[in-house]
């Protein structure tokens, strides 16, 4: 190991939240794939594991690394060092190889510079590539696939340090051009099996170093989120039309019936002009919910509310629901597909995936029961509004949405409400979808 590979071996890990940490043996924070392969070697040698973390925005424990912990945030070049040895046909398309420790907003920020934009991502943008990736982060629209789909060539580094590039067959490296420069020390491997084995993989299949993305040209949304009841939403998505016809399309949905109805919010995303002249307010999500969202104190006002009052939640629901509503917002892409103040909140998210086999929507019903029976059980609800997000199927092994077109079921609660957690066991709210994907993906209860 050269000895300007410094480790820190005092300091615990935790992640973003704080609810997960962890004393390695090692804390690395390397600069390049080099040292990334110096490190793993080192690892292999002395019997360690070497598990590399992104931003550490997984709720659950499937960050969390006993050996070498490896942090990214060094690699984080927008265009990567590594050379990209384009085939030919390849040239036309828009790529972008990333560090994979840059955070989405830096690379969104990266791109915009260029004229260029992500076709889809999360609601957030504060995690890194390579977290995204590893965990088939998602974001929703019916025509794309989790955002490891958008890749299509990897640098990785593997067991005792070996590094490989990886792509499908036919990828966009051409093999005499990465042999003539690499030779014996790196590995071009051009396989989908390979591929969809490693893409997705909760950091247990090597150290990404670098992603090539596809991209496409800057373009503008437009948000428009309306208010509903379930039964209308239910009836929209057994026709499925609405999942074709908008770009996006998805669901905030409260269990508890009120006024004989299950309020809902539909969110559509579609392609719009540049709003450069449209009034403020048009460009404007609700000010006034994002001012709130972003208040320090409103989680702790709607935790003393629905724990002095458990039975608030309901009303609270739907009417954080309506709060929601709003005609019109127009923005760059990357702006409208991030969610806005609401990601600042203090709060775990648990997922579902439900393949869309046409008998989805039962999940619904069964939640709506399960929601009934907790609240006469012990006053326990949900202190958040569900979210339905509908996405496309991907032929990575580990993603949740392996397979299948899936309907994403995402359950948040507020960090400290007694009145959400009283009743329910804690693992149903502390495992992330990646962890939920790495035991084994899809539950339904
Ligand atoms: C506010 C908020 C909003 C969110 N919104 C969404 C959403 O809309 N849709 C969605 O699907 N998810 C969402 N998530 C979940 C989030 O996208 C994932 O948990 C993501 O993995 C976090 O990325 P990270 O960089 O923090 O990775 P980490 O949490 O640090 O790591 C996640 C996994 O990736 C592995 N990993 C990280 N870097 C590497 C590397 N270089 N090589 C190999 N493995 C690596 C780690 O070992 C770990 O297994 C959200 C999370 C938060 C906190």
């Amino acid at each position: 190991m050269p000895p300007e590979l410094a480790f820190d071996a005092r300091s615990s890990w935790k992640n973003h939240l704080g609810n997960q940490s962890i004393d390695p043996l090692r804390i690395y924070e390397p600069e390049s794939l080099e040292q990334v392969a110096a490190i793993v070697g080192e690892a292999g040698r002395i019997g360690a594991t070497a598990r590399a973390v992104g931003s550490g925005h997984s709720w659950s424990d499937v960050a969390l690394g006993e050996g070498f912990v490896i942090l990214t945030g060094q690699l984080s070049r927008v265009p990567a060092a590594e050379p990209d040895f384009l085939r030919s046909d390849w040239a036309d398309r828009h790529l972008v190889r990333a560090g994979v420790g840059v955070r989405i907003k830096e690379l969104n920020a990266y791109l915009d510079e260029q004229g260029l934009a992500l076709s889809n991502m999360g609601g957030y943008d504060h995690q890194t590539v390579a977290g995204v990736v590893s965990t088939s982060t998602h974001g929703s629209g019916i025509t794309f696939g989790p955002l490891n789909d958008f890749v299509r060539s990897i640098d990785l580094v593997a067991g005792n340090g070996r590094v490989y590039r990886i792509e499908r067959a036919g990828g966009p490296t051409d093999p005499a051009a990465y042999a003539a420069h690499h030779g014996n020390e790196r590995i071009l491997r051009q396989s989908d099996a390979m591929f969809d084995a490693v893409s997705v993989s909760m950091g247990c299949m090597g150290v990404l170093c670098t992603a090539m993305l596809e991209v496409e040209p800057k373009y503008f949304l437009k948000e428009v989120r309306t208010f509903h009841t379930w039964e209308q939403v239910r009836a929209d998505l057994t026709d499925g039309e609405v999942l074709r016809r908008n770009r996006h399309y998805e669901v905030l949905f409260s269990p508890y019936r009120r006024k004989h109805a299950y309020p809902c919010l539909v969110t559509t995303r579609n392609y719009t002009e540049s709003p450069e002249r449209k009034a403020l307010d048009k460009r404007m999500r609700n000010w006034a919910v994002e001012l709130a969202s972003a208040f320090p104190l409103t989680p702790h006002i709607i935790n003393l509310l629905v724990d002095l009052k458990p039975s608030l939640c309901p009303f609270l629901l739907e009417n954080a629901i309506r709060a929601l509503i709003k005609d019109e917002y127009d923005e760059v892409s990357y702006k409208v597909l991030n969610i806005g103040a609401a990601n600042v909140l203090p709060a775990y998210s648990a997922e579902i995936g439900v393949p869309m086999d046409g008998r989805h929507l039962e999940a619904v019903d069964r939640i709506i029961e399960v929601a009934a029976e907790r609240r006469g059980l012990g006053e326990a609800y949900q202190s958040s509004p569900l979210s339905f997000r509908f996405v496309k199927g991907s032929p990575a092994y580990m993603s949740m949405m392996h397979g299948c077109d899936t309907m994403m079921i995402e359950l948040i609660q507020l960090t400290a409400s007694k009145a959400a957690t009283s009743c329910s066991p804690p693992t149903s709210r502390r495992c992330t979808r990646s962890a939920a994907a790495r035991t084994g993906g899809r539950s339904t209860r």
